[in-house]
């Protein structure tokens, strides 16, 4: 007997079939000419415009592809990118020292439906001039449309000559520079699809599968004060003394529950010393250490030897993906990278090569929060870790990292974040929103990313930007001006 289900059994006749496969092709066959009307000012093409040839532009051009209906679009209207500088301490690390500013760009996006949203990426000037760039023709685009942004990113950066400008003071310089530039756009056109739908970015990106983010008390090497001021807030850290003498502080303080120590400053033999000086102090507290590349591979077994048990894990000791492989084979504790594994382009040669056991996520670098979802898909199809990478940054960079952290359910480890080495008075956002208790933050409820621009603050740190004379970090140059004897070392031991 014939089945009574509207749906096709196994055994239903190959002419219902066809007729059914006709009928779909038919409204399949419509909805493309719809789409094509939908998209295209012309309106008869059979195809959409290929991303090679379609306008890129400007205000009033109607490429926006979202099928809502255009009384339910938020067009981009205006772009604002303001560079600004806050005060940074002399944190050491393997290619130098951190200068007397760190450079941030705070990104501002307005709608013809007078929604504002927020992003933050690097502050050096090619990047900046990319932002710049690319701005003039995100005019127009639908705000839920990021994949349109994203489009004409690309298309964009095609005329980009510029060089560098990566923010990571030659640390990483291999992200995708699309991904690089697209990111504080994703974020701040989030932060509106937020405040539109009246609902926190997290819910946006799948939801939260947490209510509060675990961050690690990062630790520097560092001096009393910047040569030539007073010195600051936090005393100097130049052996294992003033190493947990730090991190006993920032716990006190902050609540941390993990740490994490920045080497590659002084020999292995002392740092392996301040790390073991670290595990006496604190017991129970997670422990990694991130030497950035600077040791060769066979230095990096015998330290990965030496330090068994005692890490979490080990970060970038050796540079390169397949010197990370080398150790990999002989050291007993996860690898962890934010430096050989920086782009979608690095993660097969990774996996194939076995180079790291866990990736450290940044959206600064992976093009956003919802490229930085598509890479916690790819850890988990590999059965990597995932954790998350941070370098000095404000306090819109630290809400979407929390959104992003609570809606990403495979993040293994307790996130990374320069926030307490950040004077209070060093930020752009009205203070109150996000605050640390026992290490952690908890995730804003209110809509977008939760937090709001003070707009005296944005004025004053841009100032600072205008005075301090920087342009983009460089952490040698610096080193070298106070010590003309400092070599860029790669690797150092
Ligand atoms: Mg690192």
């Amino acid at each position: 007997m014939r089945s009574a289900s509207p749906f096709p059994s196994r055994g239903s006749p190959r002419s219902w079939r066809d007729k059914s496969w006709s009928r779909c092709a038919c409204l399949l066959k419509r909805s493309a000419i719809s789409y094509v009307r939908l998209r295209t000012p012309r309106g008869c093409e059979r195809q959409p415009a290929t991303p090679f040839i379609v306008p890129v532009s400007l205000e009033g051009v109607p490429a926006v592809t979202s099928p809502i209906v255009a009384s339910e679009r938020h067009r981009v209207t205006k772009i604002t990118i303001t560079p600004i500088a806050f005060r940074d301490l002399p944190l050491l690390n393997t290619v130098g020292v951190h200068e007397t500013f760190a450079l941030r760009a705070i990104v501002e996006i307005e709608t013809d439906s007078g929604f504002t949203g927020l992003g933050e990426t690097y502050g050096d000037a090619p990047h900046i001039a990319r932002l710049r760039m690319v701005a003039r023709d995100l005019v127009g685009v639908d705000i839920f449309n990021v994949s349109e942004m994203r489009r004409r990113i690309i298309l964009a950066l095609r005329a980009d000559t510029t060089v560098g400008g990566h923010g990571m003071s030659g640390m990483v310089t291999g992200s995708s520079t699309p991904d690089r530039v697209l990111s504080p756009f994703d974020v701040a056109a989030l932060d509106i699809q937020g405040k539109v739908v009246g609902r926190p970015v997290s819910d946006l990106l799948g939801g939260a599968v947490r209510s509060e983010i675990a961050f690690s008390g990062y630790l520097f090497y560092k001096w009393a004060g910047h040569p030539g001021q007073d010195e600051d807030s936090w005393d100097a850290a130049l052996d294992t003394a003033g190493i947990v003498a730090q991190a006993q502080r920032m716990v006190a303080d902050f609540g941390f529950t993990a740490l994490k120590l920045k080497g590659g400053v002084f020999t292995p033999e002392e740092e392996i010393d301040a790390v073991l000086g670290l595990r006496k102090a604190f017991p129970n507290h997670p422990l990694r250490l991130d030497p950035n590349g600077a040791w060769t591979v066979d230095t990096s077994i015998n330290v990965g030897q030496v330090l068994d048990g005692v890490l979490e894990y080990l970060e970038d000791p050796t540079p390169g993906i397949t010197g990370m492989a080398a150790v990999r084979r002989e050291v007993p504790m996860p690898l962890a990278t934010n430096m050989c594994v920086v782009s979608f382009d690095d993660v097969a040669p990774a996996v194939r090569e076995g180079a790291v056991d866990v990736i450290l996520s940044d959206h600064h670098f992976w093009g956003g929060l919802r490229r930085s979802q598509a890479l916690a898909g790819i850890t988990e199809t590999f059965g990597l870790g995932l954790s998350m990478h941070s370098n000095s940054h404000l306090g819109i960079s630290l809400a979407a990292m929390v959104h992003l952290a609570a809606a990403t359910p495979n993040l293994d480890y307790a996130c990374d974040t320069h926030w307490p080495w950040k004077d209070t008075d060093q930020d752009v956002i009205v203070p109150g929103v996000l605050s640390f208790h026992q290490g952690a933050v908890a995730v804003p409820t209110t809509p977008g990313l939760g937090v709001e621009l003070d707009r005296d603050a944005l004025a004053r740190l841009h100032e600072q930007y205008l005075k301090c004379g920087l342009l983009n970090r460089d952490d040698t140059g610096y080193m070298q001006s106070l010590q003309p004897e400092y070599e860029l070392l790669s690797p150092r031991w």
